[in-house]
């Protein structure tokens, strides 16, 4: 994850919240795909950066996305695909996008059962360490061997409530 390796390396490294690192990171994961990193992808990773919970697309254009709708649509696909954005499903029809961890930070979510709003929520060291464990209950359990976990609260957010 970013935040970690730039807490590894000496000061004068960039910090995770300095745009050119995301942008590198981008970059490299669009050549990856054999796409190219235009201005409007640029401008799709701006606005979820700035945005602080996974949004809907009407929510993006509300948020500075400037691009036509059909270019909006092709550019997340794009960064869908090459692991730049994570889309979510919620309780509403509307599907809702946000950066990759390895972008931002390692949260979890917590969903509006009311109007599908999802918001992130950073969780304590202590509770990031039970969830580790319970990769061993899926272990012995099952048989899975587990390498990363989510965790959705559910709720109602503070507008419907
Ligand atoms: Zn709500
Ligand atoms: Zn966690």
């Amino acid at each position: 994850m970013l935040g970690y390796a730039a807490d590894m390396a000496s000061h004068t490294h960039p910090t995770p919240s300095e745009i050119s690192d995301v942008h590198d990171v981008v970059d490299e994961q669009l050549r990856r795909s054999r796409q190219r990193y235009t201005l409007g992808r640029r401008e799709l990773v701006e606005v979820l950066r700035s945005t602080g919970r996974p949004v809907t697309i009407p929510e993006l254009m509300q948020a500075g996305a400037s691009q036509s709708q059909s270019s909006l649509y092709r550019n997340l696909a794009i960064l869908e695909q090459c692991g730049a954005v994570h889309r979510l499903a919620s309780t509403d029809d509307a599907a809702r996008y946000e950066l990759a961890e390895e972008l931002s930070e390692h949260h979890h979510h917590v969903v509006c059962s009311m109007c599908g709003r999802i918001d992130d929520v950073v969780l304590p060291p202590a509770i990031e360490r039970a969830l580790s464990e319970a990769a061993k209950e899926a272990r012995e359990q099952r048989d899975y061997l587990v390498d990363s976990h989510r965790l959705e609260l559910v709720g109602t957010c503070a507008v419907c409530s």
